[in-house]
Protein backbone atom coordinates (compact mmCIF):
# COMPACT_ATOMS: atom_id res chain seq x y z
CA UNK A 1 0.00 0.00 0.00
CA UNK A 2 1.15 3.37 -1.01
CA UNK A 3 1.63 6.13 1.82
CA UNK A 4 0.47 9.35 2.13
CA UNK A 5 3.52 10.47 4.01
CA UNK A 6 5.52 8.84 0.97
CA UNK A 7 3.56 10.59 -1.57
CA UNK A 8 4.23 13.73 0.31
CA UNK A 9 7.80 13.89 -0.05
CA UNK A 10 7.78 13.00 -3.75
CA UNK A 11 4.92 16.10 -4.00
CA UNK A 12 6.96 18.36 -1.94
CA UNK A 13 10.26 17.61 -4.24
CA UNK A 14 7.94 17.49 -8.19
CA UNK A 15 5.82 20.39 -7.42
CA UNK A 16 6.96 23.93 -7.07
CA UNK A 17 5.39 25.44 -3.82
CA UNK A 18 2.99 28.01 -5.57
CA UNK A 19 0.31 25.37 -5.60
CA UNK A 20 -0.37 24.96 -2.17
CA UNK A 21 -2.93 21.92 -1.33
CA UNK A 22 -5.01 22.50 1.77
CA UNK A 23 -4.24 18.36 2.55
CA UNK A 24 -1.50 16.49 1.94
CA UNK A 25 -3.60 13.15 1.22
CA UNK A 26 -3.91 11.38 -1.66
CA UNK A 27 -6.83 10.41 -3.15
CA UNK A 28 -7.73 7.01 -4.62
CA UNK A 29 -11.31 6.59 -5.32
CA UNK A 30 -14.58 8.51 -4.62
CA UNK A 31 -18.19 8.09 -5.25
CA UNK A 32 -21.14 10.53 -5.07
CA UNK A 33 -20.06 12.14 -1.24
CA UNK A 34 -17.47 10.05 0.07
CA UNK A 35 -13.93 10.19 -1.32
CA UNK A 36 -11.23 7.25 0.03
CA UNK A 37 -7.16 8.05 -0.12
CA UNK A 38 -4.08 6.12 -0.62
CA UNK A 39 -4.66 4.15 2.84
CA UNK A 40 -7.98 3.30 2.62
CA UNK A 41 -9.08 6.18 5.07
CA UNK A 42 -12.62 7.46 4.18
CA UNK A 43 -13.83 11.16 4.04
CA UNK A 44 -17.00 12.56 3.58
CA UNK A 45 -16.74 15.66 1.11
CA UNK A 46 -17.78 19.14 1.82
CA UNK A 47 -15.86 20.72 -0.65
CA UNK A 48 -16.88 19.12 -3.65
CA UNK A 49 -14.02 19.99 -5.69
CA UNK A 50 -14.33 23.45 -4.74
CA UNK A 51 -17.84 23.62 -6.17
CA UNK A 52 -17.24 21.25 -9.05
CA UNK A 53 -19.48 18.37 -7.58
CA UNK A 54 -22.98 19.33 -8.00
CA UNK A 55 -24.34 16.27 -8.76
CA UNK A 56 -21.42 14.16 -6.59
CA UNK A 57 -18.64 11.97 -7.91
CA UNK A 58 -19.15 9.95 -10.31
CA UNK A 59 -22.68 10.34 -10.47
CA UNK A 60 -23.66 7.40 -12.89
CA UNK A 61 -25.53 8.95 -15.51
CA UNK A 62 -22.31 11.17 -15.66
CA UNK A 63 -20.38 8.23 -16.18
CA UNK A 64 -22.59 6.16 -18.93
CA UNK A 65 -22.49 9.66 -20.85
CA UNK A 66 -18.27 10.10 -20.75
CA UNK A 67 -18.02 6.00 -21.55
CA UNK A 68 -20.23 6.51 -24.31
CA UNK A 69 -18.72 9.22 -25.94
CA UNK A 70 -15.23 7.67 -25.19
CA UNK A 71 -16.41 5.00 -27.66
CA UNK A 72 -16.84 7.54 -30.65
CA UNK A 73 -14.19 10.16 -30.43
CA UNK A 74 -12.86 12.38 -27.70
CA UNK A 75 -11.34 15.19 -29.35
CA UNK A 76 -11.48 16.45 -32.79
CA UNK A 77 -10.92 20.58 -31.79
CA UNK A 78 -14.14 22.16 -32.54
CA UNK A 79 -12.50 24.54 -34.80
CA UNK A 80 -11.95 21.90 -37.20
CA UNK A 81 -14.91 19.58 -36.69
CA UNK A 82 -17.24 20.47 -34.78
CA UNK A 83 -19.50 17.89 -32.93
CA UNK A 84 -23.20 17.53 -31.73
CA UNK A 85 -22.68 17.39 -27.81
CA UNK A 86 -21.49 21.02 -28.35
CA UNK A 87 -23.94 21.81 -29.88
CA UNK A 88 -26.63 20.22 -27.75
CA UNK A 89 -25.10 21.79 -24.66
CA UNK A 90 -25.20 25.20 -26.01
CA UNK A 91 -28.76 25.04 -27.20
CA UNK A 92 -29.44 23.39 -23.71
CA UNK A 93 -27.81 26.54 -21.86
CA UNK A 94 -29.66 28.87 -24.00
CA UNK A 95 -32.60 27.76 -23.16
CA UNK A 96 -31.61 28.35 -19.17
CA UNK A 97 -30.02 31.67 -20.06
CA UNK A 98 -31.71 33.88 -16.88
CA UNK A 99 -32.56 36.39 -19.29
CA UNK A 100 -35.19 37.27 -22.26
CA UNK A 101 -33.48 38.09 -24.88
CA UNK A 102 -32.26 35.18 -27.20
CA UNK A 103 -29.11 33.75 -26.33
CA UNK A 104 -25.89 31.86 -27.51
CA UNK A 105 -23.22 29.92 -26.03
CA UNK A 106 -19.74 29.18 -26.33
CA UNK A 107 -17.37 26.88 -24.48
CA UNK A 108 -13.86 26.92 -22.59
CA UNK A 109 -12.07 24.73 -20.43
CA UNK A 110 -11.54 26.22 -16.86
CA UNK A 111 -13.20 29.34 -14.88
CA UNK A 112 -10.55 31.90 -15.80
CA UNK A 113 -10.56 31.17 -19.67
CA UNK A 114 -14.77 31.90 -19.68
CA UNK A 115 -13.79 34.89 -17.47
CA UNK A 116 -11.30 36.29 -19.92
CA UNK A 117 -13.49 35.67 -23.08
CA UNK A 118 -16.91 37.08 -21.42
CA UNK A 119 -14.43 40.27 -21.38
CA UNK A 120 -13.26 39.56 -24.55
CA UNK A 121 -16.53 39.54 -25.88
CA UNK A 122 -17.86 42.79 -24.16
CA UNK A 123 -15.01 44.69 -25.36
CA UNK A 124 -15.75 43.42 -29.09
CA UNK A 125 -18.71 44.41 -28.53
CA UNK A 126 -18.79 47.82 -27.13
CA UNK A 127 -15.33 49.27 -28.38
CA UNK A 128 -13.91 50.09 -24.87
CA UNK A 129 -11.26 48.99 -22.89
CA UNK A 130 -12.97 49.61 -19.09
CA UNK A 131 -14.11 46.48 -16.75
CA UNK A 132 -15.06 47.38 -13.04
CA UNK A 133 -15.04 44.51 -10.93
CA UNK A 134 -15.18 44.04 -6.96
CA UNK A 135 -13.01 43.87 -4.01
CA UNK A 136 -13.07 40.35 -2.69
CA UNK A 137 -13.89 38.88 -6.05
CA UNK A 138 -12.73 36.23 -7.52
CA UNK A 139 -11.98 35.58 -10.94
CA UNK A 140 -9.04 32.85 -11.92
CA UNK A 141 -5.43 33.25 -12.06
CA UNK A 142 -4.57 34.20 -15.67
CA UNK A 143 -3.33 37.84 -15.56
CA UNK A 144 -6.45 39.47 -17.04
CA UNK A 145 -8.30 37.30 -13.82
CA UNK A 146 -5.76 37.56 -11.33
CA UNK A 147 -5.94 41.66 -12.04
CA UNK A 148 -9.97 41.37 -11.81
CA UNK A 149 -9.70 39.72 -8.83
CA UNK A 150 -9.82 41.54 -5.17
CA UNK A 151 -7.67 39.81 -3.42
CA UNK A 152 -3.90 40.90 -2.95
CA UNK A 153 -2.59 37.46 -1.34
CA UNK A 154 -1.79 35.76 -2.77
CA UNK A 155 -3.32 36.16 -5.99
CA UNK A 156 -1.08 38.80 -6.99
CA UNK A 157 1.68 38.61 -4.92
CA UNK A 158 5.11 39.06 -7.34
CA UNK A 159 3.15 38.36 -10.53
CA UNK A 160 3.83 41.89 -11.86
CA UNK A 161 1.91 44.68 -12.74
CA UNK A 162 -1.76 44.01 -13.61
CA UNK A 163 -3.04 44.95 -17.05
CA UNK A 164 -4.43 48.61 -17.40
CA UNK A 165 -8.43 49.88 -17.50
CA UNK A 166 -9.06 47.54 -14.65
CA UNK A 167 -10.95 49.22 -11.43
CA UNK A 168 -12.29 47.80 -8.36
CA UNK A 169 -15.22 48.89 -6.49
CA UNK A 170 -15.64 48.32 -2.58
CA UNK A 171 -17.99 45.38 -2.18
CA UNK A 172 -21.10 45.94 0.20
CA UNK A 173 -20.92 43.45 3.18
CA UNK A 174 -21.70 44.31 6.41
CA UNK A 175 -18.77 42.63 7.71
CA UNK A 176 -16.50 44.51 6.00
CA UNK A 177 -18.52 47.88 6.87
CA UNK A 178 -19.40 48.93 3.62
CA UNK A 179 -22.95 48.87 2.51
CA UNK A 180 -24.60 49.44 -1.41
CA UNK A 181 -24.96 53.10 -0.63
CA UNK A 182 -21.18 53.17 -0.14
CA UNK A 183 -20.23 51.48 -2.85
CA UNK A 184 -22.51 53.21 -5.36
CA UNK A 185 -20.58 55.91 -4.35
CA UNK A 186 -17.43 54.78 -5.30
CA UNK A 187 -18.73 53.90 -8.38
CA UNK A 188 -20.04 57.62 -9.08
CA UNK A 189 -16.36 59.05 -8.05
CA UNK A 190 -14.68 56.10 -9.96
CA UNK A 191 -16.51 57.84 -13.13
CA UNK A 192 -15.23 61.08 -12.28
CA UNK A 193 -11.78 60.49 -11.05
CA UNK A 194 -10.39 57.45 -13.10
CA UNK A 195 -12.45 56.80 -16.12
CA UNK A 196 -16.00 58.10 -18.12
CA UNK A 197 -18.51 55.61 -18.23
CA UNK A 198 -18.69 55.72 -22.10
CA UNK A 199 -15.09 53.99 -21.76
CA UNK A 200 -15.83 51.56 -19.86
CA UNK A 201 -16.84 47.68 -21.70
CA UNK A 202 -18.00 45.95 -18.34
CA UNK A 203 -18.94 45.25 -15.13
CA UNK A 204 -18.29 41.59 -13.56
CA UNK A 205 -19.93 40.19 -10.45
CA UNK A 206 -20.34 37.19 -8.69
CA UNK A 207 -23.71 36.86 -7.59
CA UNK A 208 -22.99 35.58 -4.29
CA UNK A 209 -19.04 35.90 -3.83
CA UNK A 210 -17.53 32.83 -3.46
CA UNK A 211 -13.72 32.50 -2.45
CA UNK A 212 -14.43 36.23 -1.00
CA UNK A 213 -16.54 34.65 1.81
CA UNK A 214 -20.34 33.55 0.84
CA UNK A 215 -20.95 37.21 0.80
CA UNK A 216 -24.24 37.50 -1.52
CA UNK A 217 -24.64 40.95 -3.47
CA UNK A 218 -27.59 42.66 -2.65
CA UNK A 219 -30.76 43.02 -5.01
CA UNK A 220 -30.24 46.21 -4.53
CA UNK A 221 -26.64 46.54 -5.65
CA UNK A 222 -27.54 44.50 -8.85
CA UNK A 223 -30.11 46.42 -9.65
CA UNK A 224 -28.44 49.61 -9.38
CA UNK A 225 -26.01 48.39 -11.59
CA UNK A 226 -27.88 46.77 -13.88
CA UNK A 227 -29.43 50.22 -14.81
CA UNK A 228 -25.95 52.11 -14.97
CA UNK A 229 -25.36 49.28 -17.54
CA UNK A 230 -28.47 50.31 -19.29
CA UNK A 231 -27.71 53.67 -19.30
CA UNK A 232 -24.12 53.99 -20.43
CA UNK A 233 -24.33 50.74 -22.39
CA UNK A 234 -22.06 48.78 -20.02
CA UNK A 235 -22.27 45.12 -20.30
CA UNK A 236 -23.74 43.41 -17.05
CA UNK A 237 -21.72 40.46 -16.55
CA UNK A 238 -22.50 37.74 -14.11
CA UNK A 239 -19.88 35.16 -12.96
CA UNK A 240 -21.51 32.10 -12.26
CA UNK A 241 -18.64 29.78 -12.05
CA UNK A 242 -18.89 29.16 -8.33
CA UNK A 243 -22.81 29.74 -7.84
CA UNK A 244 -24.02 28.10 -11.01
CA UNK A 245 -25.66 24.61 -11.56
CA UNK A 246 -28.38 24.28 -8.39
CA UNK A 247 -25.99 25.77 -5.54
CA UNK A 248 -27.83 28.48 -4.56
CA UNK A 249 -31.25 26.55 -5.05
CA UNK A 250 -31.85 28.45 -8.53
CA UNK A 251 -30.14 27.07 -11.47
CA UNK A 252 -28.16 30.36 -11.56
CA UNK A 253 -27.26 32.59 -8.56
CA UNK A 254 -28.54 35.91 -10.07
CA UNK A 255 -31.78 34.76 -10.78
CA UNK A 256 -32.64 35.10 -6.93
CA UNK A 257 -32.32 39.05 -7.78
CA UNK A 258 -35.32 38.78 -10.89
CA UNK A 259 -31.92 40.96 -12.38
CA UNK A 260 -31.06 39.55 -15.71
CA UNK A 261 -27.40 40.15 -16.64
CA UNK A 262 -26.40 40.51 -20.24
CA UNK A 263 -23.38 37.63 -20.11
CA UNK A 264 -22.77 34.56 -17.61
CA UNK A 265 -19.72 32.77 -17.12
CA UNK A 266 -19.87 29.22 -16.20
CA UNK A 267 -17.67 26.25 -15.07
CA UNK A 268 -17.17 24.11 -12.14
CA UNK A 269 -20.03 22.24 -11.38
CA UNK A 270 -21.13 22.68 -15.00
CA UNK A 271 -19.80 18.93 -16.26
CA UNK A 272 -19.43 17.07 -12.69
CA UNK A 273 -15.42 17.15 -13.08
CA UNK A 274 -14.73 17.57 -16.13
CA UNK A 275 -12.65 20.85 -17.56
CA UNK A 276 -15.54 22.71 -18.53
CA UNK A 277 -16.77 26.27 -18.95
CA UNK A 278 -18.65 28.38 -21.44
CA UNK A 279 -20.40 32.15 -21.72
CA UNK A 280 -23.93 32.24 -21.91
CA UNK A 281 -24.84 35.74 -23.32
CA UNK A 282 -27.29 37.84 -25.31
CA UNK A 283 -26.57 36.86 -29.34
CA UNK A 284 -26.28 40.64 -30.50
CA UNK A 285 -23.50 40.77 -27.87
CA UNK A 286 -22.36 37.14 -28.60
CA UNK A 287 -21.75 38.12 -32.06
CA UNK A 288 -19.32 40.75 -31.52
CA UNK A 289 -16.12 38.89 -31.75
CA UNK A 290 -15.08 37.57 -35.52
CA UNK A 291 -14.14 34.58 -36.68
CA UNK A 292 -11.41 32.79 -35.05
CA UNK A 293 -11.79 35.48 -32.32
CA UNK A 294 -12.72 33.10 -29.78
CA UNK A 295 -12.21 29.31 -29.09
CA UNK A 296 -9.08 27.06 -27.91
CA UNK A 297 -7.85 23.72 -29.00
CA UNK A 298 -9.73 21.52 -26.17
CA UNK A 299 -12.41 24.28 -25.68
CA UNK A 300 -15.88 22.42 -25.40
CA UNK A 301 -14.20 18.80 -25.14
CA UNK A 302 -16.47 16.27 -26.21
CA UNK A 303 -16.15 14.34 -23.01
CA UNK A 304 -16.64 17.25 -21.26
CA UNK A 305 -20.33 18.36 -22.88
CA UNK A 306 -21.41 14.87 -22.44
CA UNK A 307 -21.17 14.75 -19.12
CA UNK A 308 -22.55 18.36 -18.78
CA UNK A 309 -25.50 17.34 -20.97
CA UNK A 310 -25.76 14.99 -18.29
CA UNK A 311 -25.51 16.92 -15.76
CA UNK A 312 -28.27 19.07 -16.64
CA UNK A 313 -30.57 16.22 -16.57
CA UNK A 314 -29.72 15.26 -13.27
CA UNK A 315 -30.39 18.55 -12.24
CA UNK A 316 -33.47 18.40 -13.51
CA UNK A 317 -34.54 14.51 -12.54
CA UNK A 318 -33.36 14.59 -9.20
CA UNK A 319 -35.12 17.79 -8.38
CA UNK A 320 -31.31 19.12 -7.31
CA UNK A 321 -32.70 22.62 -6.85
CA UNK A 322 -35.02 21.70 -4.18
CA UNK A 323 -32.70 19.10 -3.16
CA UNK A 324 -30.25 22.69 -2.56
CA UNK A 325 -32.49 24.62 -0.13
CA UNK A 326 -33.79 21.02 1.82
CA UNK A 327 -29.85 20.64 2.38
CA UNK A 328 -29.20 24.47 3.22
CA UNK A 329 -31.78 24.35 6.04
CA UNK A 330 -30.05 20.89 7.25
CA UNK A 331 -26.94 22.62 7.69
CA UNK A 332 -27.91 25.64 8.47
CA UNK A 333 -30.23 23.96 11.44
CA UNK A 334 -27.31 22.26 12.63
CA UNK A 335 -24.91 25.22 13.03
CA UNK A 336 -27.95 27.18 14.80
CA UNK A 337 -27.99 24.25 17.29
CA UNK A 338 -24.50 24.54 18.08
CA UNK A 339 -24.91 28.09 18.56
CA UNK A 340 -28.06 27.58 20.61
CA UNK A 341 -26.01 24.89 22.94
CA UNK A 342 -23.96 28.23 23.94
CA UNK A 343 -20.47 26.36 25.26
CA UNK A 344 -18.44 28.66 23.17
CA UNK A 345 -18.35 27.54 19.60
CA UNK A 346 -16.97 30.43 18.12
CA UNK A 347 -19.35 30.53 15.06
CA UNK A 348 -20.78 34.09 13.85
CA UNK A 349 -22.80 34.84 10.21
CA UNK A 350 -24.02 31.73 9.22
CA UNK A 351 -24.98 32.50 5.73
CA UNK A 352 -25.68 32.17 2.41
CA UNK A 353 -28.48 30.82 -0.14
CA UNK A 354 -29.70 27.31 -0.68
CA UNK A 355 -26.66 24.71 -0.48
CA UNK A 356 -24.08 27.58 -0.46
CA UNK A 357 -23.25 28.11 3.49
CA UNK A 358 -20.93 29.18 5.09
CA UNK A 359 -20.48 30.97 8.42
CA UNK A 360 -17.31 32.71 10.15
CA UNK A 361 -15.00 31.56 13.26
CA UNK A 362 -14.17 34.77 15.28
CA UNK A 363 -12.39 35.13 18.28
CA UNK A 364 -13.98 35.65 21.77
CA UNK A 365 -14.25 39.65 21.05
CA UNK A 366 -15.29 38.74 17.39
CA UNK A 367 -12.20 39.61 15.37
CA UNK A 368 -11.36 37.27 12.82
CA UNK A 369 -10.08 33.78 13.40
CA UNK A 370 -7.73 32.51 10.76
CA UNK A 371 -5.66 30.27 12.94
CA UNK A 372 -8.74 28.76 14.90
CA UNK A 373 -10.19 28.14 11.66
CA UNK A 374 -7.37 25.96 9.95
CA UNK A 375 -7.00 24.00 13.07
CA UNK A 376 -11.04 23.12 12.75
CA UNK A 377 -10.14 22.22 9.27
CA UNK A 378 -7.45 20.00 9.77
CA UNK A 379 -9.58 18.63 13.20
CA UNK A 380 -12.06 17.76 10.55
CA UNK A 381 -9.78 16.11 8.29
CA UNK A 382 -8.55 13.91 10.87
CA UNK A 383 -12.21 12.75 12.17
CA UNK A 384 -12.62 11.72 7.78
CA UNK A 385 -14.40 15.71 6.75
CA UNK A 386 -12.91 17.68 3.79
CA UNK A 387 -13.73 21.40 4.51
CA UNK A 388 -12.66 24.45 2.82
CA UNK A 389 -11.83 27.96 3.98
CA UNK A 390 -12.97 30.80 2.42
CA UNK A 391 -13.48 34.48 2.98
CA UNK A 392 -10.79 37.89 2.85
CA UNK A 393 -9.69 37.10 6.38
CA UNK A 394 -9.39 33.04 6.32
CA UNK A 395 -11.80 32.89 8.56
CA UNK A 396 -14.94 31.38 6.68
CA UNK A 397 -15.81 28.01 6.38
CA UNK A 398 -17.32 27.11 3.14
CA UNK A 399 -20.35 24.33 2.53
CA UNK A 400 -20.05 22.81 -1.15
CA UNK A 401 -21.27 19.31 -0.22
CA UNK A 402 -22.88 17.54 -3.66
CA UNK A 403 -26.58 17.74 -3.69
CA UNK A 404 -26.67 14.45 -4.39
CA UNK A 405 -25.74 13.54 -0.79
CA UNK A 406 -27.70 11.34 1.51
CA UNK A 407 -29.20 12.45 4.58
CA UNK A 408 -27.51 10.14 6.44
CA UNK A 409 -24.19 10.82 5.04
CA UNK A 410 -25.01 14.98 5.60
CA UNK A 411 -26.00 14.10 9.00
CA UNK A 412 -22.87 12.58 9.44
CA UNK A 413 -20.41 15.32 8.32
CA UNK A 414 -22.57 18.18 9.94
CA UNK A 415 -21.58 16.06 13.31
CA UNK A 416 -18.07 15.69 12.21
CA UNK A 417 -18.47 19.42 11.73
CA UNK A 418 -19.66 20.24 15.18
CA UNK A 419 -17.31 17.80 16.91
CA UNK A 420 -14.56 19.66 14.98
CA UNK A 421 -15.91 23.12 16.07
CA UNK A 422 -16.40 21.79 19.76
CA UNK A 423 -12.59 20.40 20.04
CA UNK A 424 -11.02 22.63 18.57
CA UNK A 425 -12.38 26.27 20.56
N1 LIG B 1 -14.79 32.75 -11.07
C1 LIG B 1 -15.23 32.33 -9.88
C2 LIG B 1 -16.43 32.99 -9.26
C3 LIG B 1 -14.59 31.27 -9.22
O1 LIG B 1 -15.02 30.85 -8.01
C4 LIG B 1 -13.48 30.65 -9.84
C5 LIG B 1 -12.74 29.49 -9.20
N2 LIG B 1 -12.77 29.40 -7.83
C6 LIG B 1 -13.05 31.14 -11.09
C7 LIG B 1 -13.74 32.18 -11.68
C8 LIG B 1 -11.88 30.54 -11.81
O2 LIG B 1 -12.15 29.25 -12.21
P1 LIG B 1 -10.96 28.25 -12.59
O3 LIG B 1 -10.22 27.95 -11.33
O4 LIG B 1 -11.66 27.05 -13.19
O5 LIG B 1 -10.11 28.96 -13.60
Amino acid sequence: MSHNSDLRDRHIAAIPRGLASAFLVYAQRAENSEIWDIEGNRYIDFAGGIAVLNTGHRHPKVMAAVRDQLDHFTHTAFQILPYEPYVALCERLNGLAPFSAPAKSVLFSTGAEAVENAIKIARASTGRPGVIAFSGGFHGRTTLTMALTGKVAPYKVKFGVAPPAIYHLPFPAPSHGVNVADTLRALDTLFRADIAPTDVAAIIIEPVQGEGGFLPAPTELLQALRQTCDTHGIVLIADEVQTGFARTGKMFGIEHSGVEPDLLTVAKSLAGGFPLSGVIGRADIMDAAEPGGLGGTYAGSPLACAAALAVLDVIAEEGLLARADTIGASIRGALEELVLRNDGVPISAIRGPGAMIAFDIVTDSGEPDAATTKRVIQTALADGLVLLSCGIYGNTIRILCPLTISDALLEEGLAKLGRALVATH
